[in-house]
């Protein structure tokens, strides 16, 4: 058992040491992921995949049951049509990838690779709404996106990235803007209940909105080492891409009038989130509702006799409750749980010729490490009561960290010796002017995450400038 502790530890960089390589680390570690030929593009593992799978799941539910209906759009998008609205092509120009030749034969037209599909909708909204009749259309499409980013890293920042993005025609502009809180809304409590990652709500400024938008709006969350991570956009178009694509409609009094337009979306990033607020020193820690397998059986000297007959019974017994798994490999039992814990899976179970004699298993929490020992008959209920413990525990602990990590700054001074002194978010207030905004992101390299919901008036004055300020802001470095 020692050497095999050593053998793990010595595999894994810890998180106080090298929080980055830790990432990296855990990433490969747990097979969430793999590093293709093609550089920062990433290959999903299995095992990542069906976290996706999870998320994407619990995600769509509530798409649909809020009036949404999936579509898929091409791939492609001709430069002409990327090119109508002018801030939105001026926002992803530099990280587009073009498709200049098929086969041999080069193109009467460049072909962009879509980083996001807002002209595809576009132009497929101006051909086929009419008539208020028509309105709202409520649409979502779950593909892939390019962007061409310099620097990448697995899940938080990679060339090719999985996701779901909303979009929505409406007749009204207060129907749009109704339309963009209510999936902030979902993917907040997407977060909250099934991640168990708390978030902050709130509005991105003007310099951090989203190309074309006319507000931007976010949820942002905090990672262990202190930096910020945008978890999830909703944007109000307002009528700026309809102007651009003429989307008109009729109304009811015969009157054309320009659609109102969101777009919204979530990412496999969350994912990269979900490593770096609950991971620990042994790996990834999986928030039940999401875990893949939530419950893992390894039998203890499965060699005797009636051991993995047990064991695989109670697998069946316990499929009808929670996702669990076995593993009745010949590796040894210190290997399995060190592999386990790596892979951050809730609850394992223990079993072995002593617990069958006495009517008992032997159950370990992985985000405590508790032992508790459960008779046998009683284990559907304590396993349901304790997967519930530590969907919260996680959410609770992560909510503290938060807590711990968020700082008020009245002064300029204040605000730099706290990005030193204690990585995190930093509440202090603005007074509106992008000069500020500016100047603090250059000194600092902080930038502002989002002007929350929940405002507080904590001075007068604007931390950079002095000048009179009204609105307060969560300011952080970022991924
Ligand atoms: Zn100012």
């Amino acid at each position: 058992m020692f050497s095999m502790k050593k053998e793990f530890v010595q595999s894994v960089t810890a998180m106080d040491e090298d929080f980055a390589q830790w990432f990296t680390d855990v990433v490969t570690k747990a097979e969430l992921a793999d590093y293709s030929s093609v550089r920062g593009s990433m290959i999903i593992r299995p095992y990542g995949y069906a976290i996706w799978d999870n998320v994407k799941e619990a995600l769509d539910a509530r798409i649909k049951a809020t009036g949404h209906e999936n579509v898929y759009m091409p791939l492609f998008i001709p430069e002409s049509l990327l090119q109508k609205e002018k801030d939105h092509i001026e926002g992803f120009a530099p990280e587009v990838a073009w498709v200049t030749h098929g086969g041999d034969e080069k193109l009467a037209e460049r072909l962009c690779v879509r980083p996001t599909s807002e002209v595809l909708f576009c132009e497929h909204f101006s051909n086929i709404i009419h008539s208020y009749r028509d309105l709202p259309k409520l649409y979502n499409q779950w593909s892939n996106v390019v962007r061409w980013e310099k620097t990448t890293r697995p899940f938080l920042r990679t060339l090719e990235f999985l996701w779901q993005e909303g979009h929505t025609a409406h007749a009204t502009d207060e129907d749009a803007q109704v339309e963009t809180i209510r999936m902030l809304d979902e993917y907040a409590q997407l977060c909250e209940e099934w991640l168990a990652i708390p978030v902050v709500k709130g509005q991105k400024t003007e310099k951090e909105k989203f190309s074309g938008a006319k507000s931007t709006y976010t949820i942002e969350t905090l990672m262990h080492d202190g930096k910020a991570l945008q978890s999830g956009t909703s944007h109000h178009f307002g009528d700026g891409f309809a102007r651009a694509f003429d989307i008109k409609y009729l109304d009811k009094e015969g009157k054309q009038q320009y659609v109102h337009q969101t777009s919204w979306g979530f990412t496999t990033r969350i994912i990269g989130a979900m490593i770096m607020v609950h991971g620990d020193d042994r790996g990834l820690v999986m928030p039940p509702k999401i875990a893949p397998t939530q419950v893992m059986i390894v039998p203890i000297a499965q060699h005797k006799e009636g051991v993995l007959d047990y064991a695989y019974d109670l697998k069946e017994r316990l499929s009808g409750s929670v996702r669990v798994g076995i593993d009745a490999s010949d590796k040894k039992p210190g290997w399995k749980f060190n592999e386990y814990e790596m892979k951050g899976i809730p609850i394992r179970l223990e079993v072995g010729p002593k617990d069958i004699e006495q009517g008992q298993v032997v159950l370990v929490r992985r985000d405590t490490g508790e032992k508790i020992v459960v008779s046998a008959d009683e284990l559907e209920a304590k396993l349901t009561g304790l997967l519930e413990d530590i969907q919260n525990n996680l959410f609770n602990k992560a909510l503290s960290h938060r807590e711990e990590h968020t700082s008020v700054a009245k002064s300029f001074e204040d605000f730099k010796s706290v990005l030193v002194e204690k990585p995190g978010f930093i509440k202090a207030m603005w007074c509106g002017d992008v000069a500020c905004e500016e100047f603090i992101k250059e000194d600092t390299s902080a930038t502002s995450r989002c002007i929350p919901f929940e405002q507080e008036k904590l001075s007068d004055t604007c931390v950079c400038c002095e000048k009179p300020a009204d609105k307060m802001v969560y300011w952080a470095k970022a991924y």
